[in-house]
């Protein structure tokens, strides 16, 4: 893994979360992406050399809608940048981390993701980001 690629934040409503956040980093997010597949709206918002994602449930069946039912609004997932995302989920998979799926998939902001179960990450949900070249 390279770096932290960016912190994933559950919120009940992107419109009023997208102000606030605005307010608190001085600076509007800068796009607004639906993954259909995930159930979710994301925003992004770039805070010196690190990146924000909001996540929005758009539906009630979204993993977003029931983190948020269990645990409420808050940090989400770290994700983290992958030189290349299917050797490091193979590498992964062999230490024993569970992954959440079994071939990259497309994710917001031009990723390819995979997650990680958080029951072997410490409760910690990891997503790993390789940029579409
Ligand atoms: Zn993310």
């Amino acid at each position: 893994m390279r770096k932290i690629e960016h912190i994933g934040i559950a919120v009940k409503s992107l419109e009023s979360s997208n102000e606030l956040f605005g307010k608190l980093f001085g600076e509007a997010h800068y796009k607004v992406e639906e993954v259909a597949s995930e159930g979710v709206n994301t925003s992004f918002f770039q805070v010196g050399p690190n990146k924000i994602e909001l996540l929005e449930a758009t539906k009630p069946d979204s993993p977003i809608a029931k983190f948020i039912e269990k645990k409420g609004e808050g940090i989400h997932h770290i994700a983290y940048d992958v030189e290349d995302i299917r050797a490091e989920m193979k590498r992964l998979a062999a230490e024993g981390f569970t992954l959440l799926n079994e071939e990259p998939k497309k994710g917001a902001d031009n990723k390819l993701v995979c997650f990680l179960h958080p029951k072997t990450t410490n409760g910690v949900l990891i997503e790993l980001c390789q940029e579409i070249g």
